[in-house]
């Protein structure tokens, strides 16, 4: 008997056939004799909504929320009414679900009078919807005659106080979610908790980041000790490239710890960047597998590295960023000032997401998210003023129509024919590269390109790097199925 933890995101509980499916999934574990924790993200497009309605709220539209709330009460409460028998349980759940959507509601008019949503409120209301998925499910699966428990992870997941983006207390989660669900496990209880959220010492909600069910769903199934955490979602697995710009993406059955970290950081959406952080040095292996079609295997990711040199496995994108740089002649020689430059971007709260610095030392480059780009610029010009004024330094600038273009694959590690390859498709696509950076662990390689230009190249080394230059040694990606309602 194994003990598994299984994440399931949006798409998995997007309506009552997929959640009947995610039902049948956890039951179909346990009879075969495992215990099994559940993690889960909100209906697809309820996190999108909630934020929607709280922003229109700060701009002082006063409409918007309440159609929201009206679609969002209709969602989950059609969705009860198909899979829920009609008595005291469905009432109760009812209930639930509509007090939900009053918060929502009620928060959103308090935005809306002060014109304004802090982080703070802005996770109170995007906690909203896996806080009505997670109650759903538990009681499908008490109607089903699996004990299961609905457990908000307010109650287990400590972060601290930034909001939107928080840190989790690694300590203190652990003993929590020790306590409180282990127990659960060994009676054969179901626990079912919410992704995405969590809450400071003194119970403020939180949020790890969008996407962070997956971390959730890693960092939980470490701290109950799981043999393997499972995470369900909408495509058979992890793929070669990002499917919706591929249409010829491939499965990857195998896949390290390392290489998913890379994939997941530079901007593969299948995976939050922090999701294989919990399971690493446990060694827990975590499998990507398709709601809809179970049966297939999905891939497998674990600290075994499947890499024969020159293999390079996968290419991903990274959208809305900008490449900041900072030069001049004068530089050379001055010493402090790369250290000076991050010191005025990390004030800003920017993630600095590569660095690459030209040998002559007359400029340093680097990409952070444009949201941040503006605010930047100015703490450099800031914190350079004297250097900038003696033309030490002749300017720095943010170029926002730009995109990083990655691959991945720990068969890269330390072969140049690699970048020849990478760089051949992209002069053969006519893709102008603007800065390079390696990983630090060697197996991912990023380029800088004109936004206009990412989906040529990515389709480009997808052809000719990917899937043509594989090694064939490896075990072959497989072909994805189309998978109905997607
Ligand atoms: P969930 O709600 O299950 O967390 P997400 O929408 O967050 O699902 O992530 C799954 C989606 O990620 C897929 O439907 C796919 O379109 C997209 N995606 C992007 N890059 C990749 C990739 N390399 N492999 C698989 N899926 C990818
Ligand atoms: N519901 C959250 C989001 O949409 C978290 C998740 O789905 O992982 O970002
Ligand atoms: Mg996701």
């Amino acid at each position: 008997m194994a003990r598994i933890t299984m994440k399931f995101g949006g798409t998995s509980v997007g309506s009552d056939a997929a959640i009947a499916q995610v039902v049948d999934i956890v039951q179909a574990a346990l009879d075969d004799g495992h215990a099994v924790l559940v993690v889960c993200s909100a209906m697809s497009g309820v996190t999108n909504m909630l934020i929607e309605g709280a922003q229109t709220a700060a701009a002082g539209d006063s409409d918007r929320y309440q159609v929201l709330a009206a679609a969002l009460r209709d969602k989950h409460l059609s969705t009860i009414e198909v899979l829920l028998e009609p008595g005291a349980e469905f009432e109760a759940l009812r209930d639930e679900i509509n007090a939900r959507i009053d918060e929502f509601a009620t928060l959103c008019h308090g935005i809306s009078v002060l014109h304004e949503a802090s982080p703070r409120v802005m996770d109170k209301v995007s906690s909203l919807g896996e806080r009505m998925s997670v109650p759903v499910i538990a009681a499908l699966l008490q109607q089903r005659g699996v004990p299961s428990r609905a457990i908000s992870a307010c109650d287990i997941v400590v972060t601290d106080d930034q909001f939107q983006n928080a840190a989790v207390l690694f300590k203190e989660t652990e003993a929590r979610a020790r306590q409180e669900l282990i127990p659960l496990l060994e009676q054969g209880i179901v626990p079912v908790v919410t992704g995405f959220i969590g809450a400071t010492r003194d119970g403020m909600i939180t949020t790890l980041g969008r996407g962070g069910s997956d971390y959730s769903g890693a960092l939980l199934g470490a701290y109950v000790n799981s043999d393997e955490v499972w995470i369900w979602t909408d495509v058979d697995g992890v793929m070669t490239a990002d499917p919706r710009m591929v249409p010829d993406a491939q499965i990857i059955p195998v896949l390290s710890y390392g290489e998913v970290g890379e994939m997941a950081y530079f901007g593969a959406k299948v995976l939050h960047s922090k999701t294989v952080q919990p399971v690493v040095d446990r060694n827990i292996p975590i499998r990507v597998k398709n709601t809809f079609n179970p049966a297939f295997e999905g891939t497998l990711i674990t600290n075994q590295e499947q890499a024969t040199p020159g293999t390079v496995k996968a290419v991903t994108a990274i959208r809305d960023v900008s490449l900041v740089t900072v030069a001049g002649r004068g530089m050379i020689g001055v010493p402090g000032i790369a250290a000076r430059t991050f010191l005025a971007v990390a004030r800003q709260g920017a993630n600095v997401l590569m660095i690459s610095q030209s040998s002559s030392e007359q400029s340093i480059c680097f990409v952070i998210p444009q949201a941040k780009s503006a605010a930047v610029v100015q703490a450099i010009e800031d914190e350079l003023a004297r250097e900038l004024e003696r033309q030490d330094i002749d300017r720095a600038w943010a170029d926002n129509d730009v995109e990083i273009v990655t691959v991945v694959g720990a068969g890269m590690r330390n072969q140049p024919g690699v970048a020849a390859r990478v760089f051949g498709a992209l002069g053969e696509a006519t893709v102008n590269i603007q800065a390079i950076a390696q990983g630090a662990s060697d197996y991912s390689l990023s380029m800088v390109v004109h936004a206009s230009g990412t989906e040529t190249a990515i389709r480009q080394i997808h052809e000719l790097v990917v899937i043509n230059g594989r090694d064939q040694s490896i075990p072959a990606p497989v072909a994805a199925r189309v998978v109905p309602g997607t």
